[in-house]
Formats: structure tokens, C-alpha cells, sequence
């Protein structure tokens, strides 16, 4: 992600719904890609330093869940990301517009990273069949006064669901526990289900279609088998030669949304550290340069943890196998790019 900067010069970041130096108010311009310093006229109109206008979204409006915004003409009452919203929780309860804001930011920065990435980012309202939508749904086992007893996070036709105890995180470390996984994280659960979606979009169906089958395996068999052996097994033993995670061990389809989510880690983390003058600029059609700098900078990423007592930020190998997959995934989402 790119070090932002407000008009003053200060330094501020994705989330960031103020300048704390001067005072302007920051929002994201998706259009630009960019933070935007903006002074509010009489009319609530938004308006930058260069004259542009903007108006905000609904969700920022009602809830200050959300920092982006729309040109003052347009008529849409959301932003690009808040717009791709089937479901949202019951806000009126205590703790969940918190715990949906939470939400809400990891989606847009998965947004923001599809958009770097060039990747089409449609919704119903402009794909109505294989547009991107979200529900953010409870269950009773966090909720007593929901009737479904249990919400999957998971992907299905375009829409993704994700539990929003999943944003509680003492929850979501219980179950990082109970399921034995090193990583956890809600930009994580994005990213991973973002590849079921872009593989139905990119993939089934298409000339990409067998080399990933030769390379991941077949995505016919079984799925509920697969994931109910893998949950009573513990899953493959020894899948660290082969998979970049238990998980994607369960079944090829798990293996490719793990493997996608995990090139969006180093791409996105790779970006950051570009913008701040800690990696090296690569060749971005090289996988294999990306590799070997995302290498470099995991080491320094794991030693500044070890020197604060935290756990690896990056508890991850990247075998021969994986970087293989890994391949496949940079040369499809290449082909994608807009
Ligand atoms: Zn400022
Ligand atoms: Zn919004
Ligand atoms: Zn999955």
C-alpha cells in the first residue's frame, strides 16, 4: 500500500478520516486511488485543495464506518465498496456496527489491492450475474437471538459471506486455536474467499482452466467429502512440502483461495515496504524476483517480532511446489489486468 500523505505533507494512512496536523478531513478516493485532503463547504459538499468535489458515503454518514467517497454528482447514496453489500448485520445492537466497521476496512483494503492488481471489481448493479457481493451475517452460538445456528465464512456465485464474530478477537483466536492455523486475520478470510470468486471469474471454464487443474489438482472431487476428512484427520500431516497451509490440503479449490490469498499477502506487504523504502523495486512480471524480495524482507519482518517478543509475522515456507502455484496465480491475474 502507498504512503499517503495529506496536503499539509503529514503522513497518513488508509483508515485515517482526519489529518491530526492541520486538521483537514481525509477520505479515499477510489477513483484516484488515493487519499484525498478535503475541507467540508456550507452545503456538506467536500471539496479538495485543487478544487475537485466529493460527497460522503452513506455509511459514513450514518455510522462512520466508512472513509470513502463519491464525486459530488454521482448519484449513488455508497461508495464503490460499501455498495457491494447484500447483507449487513443487525446495527442496532450493542458492539456490532464496531465489530461490522471492522469488517467493512478489511474490504476495502482487499478492494484496494484487486483494484492495484488491475482485477475487475464489479458488482450486481453492473454484473447482475457475476457480480461481487457480501453478506455479513451472525449466528446464535454469538448471538442468542439469531435462528441460524451456524454461519459459514465461504463463497458461493459471487456472493461472500463472512461471520461477523469473526471481527471479536478473542473469537477469532479461539478458533485460530481450536483449528491449529498459524494465521488468522479478517484481510486473511477477504483475501482467501476473493480467490474462490476470481476463480470462478478467471478460471472455470476457460483456457487457464487445465494448467491450474495440472498444477493444484482436480476441483471435481468431492467437496463436502474432502473438508469433512480433512477436519476428522487433522489434515496432511506433511503437507509443508507441498501446500502453503493444512488447509489448503483439503481440496484443490481450498488450495488455490489459500494460494491466491497468500500471493495478495506479498504483493500488498511488498507495496508497502516499496513505499516506505524497505524492499527493492522488482520486475513486476518476474515471480520469481518477487519471490526472492518478499524472501529478504520476511527475514527483517520475523527478526523486528522476535525483537518485540511477537510471534513470526510470517509463519509460512514457500517450497518449490507452492512458488509453482504461485506462478500460475501472478500469470492469470496478469492476463486479467485492466
Ligand atoms: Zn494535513
Ligand atoms: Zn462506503
Ligand atoms: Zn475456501
Amino acid at each position: 500500500m502507498k504512503d499517503f500523505k495529506c496536503t499539509c505533507g503529514q503522513r497518513v494512512f488508509f483508515d485515517n478520516s482526519e489529518c491530526l496536523n492541520c486538521g483537514r478531513l481525509l477520505r479515499f478516493d477510489p477513483e484516484r486511488q488515493d487519499m484525498v485532503a478535503l475541507i467540508r463547504e456550507a452545503d456538506g459538499v467536500l471539496v479538495s485543495a485543487s478544487g475537485e468535489r466529493f460527497h460522503d458515503c452513506r455509511n459514513h454518514i450514518e455510522y462512520q464506518s466508512c472513509n470513502w467517497v463519491l464525486p459530488a454528482g454521482d448519484r449513488h447514496r455508497y461508495c464503490r465498496s460499501c455498495r457491494l453489500n447484500k447483507i449487513v448485520p443487525h446495527l442496532e445492537r450493542p458492539g456490532n456496527v464496531r465489530h461490522w466497521a471492522k469488517l467493512e476496512s478489511a474490504k476495502r483494503h482487499l478492494m484496494y489491492t484487486l483494484m492495484q492488481l488491475g482485477l475487475p471489481v464489479q458488482g450486481r448493479h453492473e454484473a447482475p450475474k457475476i457480480g461481487l457481493q457480501f453478506a455479513f451475517l451472525e449466528d446464535s452460538r454469538s448471538n442468542a437471538n439469531v435462528r441460524e445456528s451456524y454461519v459459514a465464512t465461504g463463497h458461493a456465485m459471487g456472493l461472500i459471506t463472512l461471520n461477523l464474530a469473526e471481527a471479536d478477537d478473542a473469537y477469532r483466536e479461539r478458533i485460530r486455536q481450536q483449528l491449529g492455523e498459524y494465521y488468522r486475520t479478517l484481510l486473511g478470510h477477504f483475501r482467501h474467499e476473493s480467490g474462490h470468486y476470481y476463480y470462478d471469474l478467471l478460471v472455470r471454464g476457460t483456457a487457464w482452466e487445465q494448467e491450474v487443474i495440472e498444477v493444484f489438482g482436480n476441483p471435481h472431487v468431492d467437496y463436502q467429502q474432502a473438508l469433512k476428512s480433512h477436519y476428522k484427520q487433522g489434515g496432511n500431516p506433511n503437507w509443508q512440502g507441498t501446500h502453503i497451509s493444512a488447509y489448503a490440503c483439503s481440496h484443490p479449490l481450498e488450495d488455490w483461495a489459500e494460494t491466491w490469498a497468500h500471493y495478495l499477502h506479498m504483493w500488498d506487504t511488498l507495496d508497502t515496504a516499496r513505499a516506505f523504502g524497505s524492499a527493492p523495486v522488482v520486475a513486476t512480471d518476474s515471480v520469481d524476483e518477487l519471490v526472492q524480495s518478499w524472501v529478504e524482507l520476511t527475514v527483517v519482518l520475523n527478526a523486528l517480532n522476535r525483537s518485540m517478543g511477537l510471534p513470526d509475522a510470517y509463519p509460512f515456507v514457500l517450497t518449490d511446489s507452492v512458488i509453482a502455484k504461485l506462478r500460475v496465480i501472478h500469470r492469470v491475474i496478469a492476463a486479467a489486468s485492466q
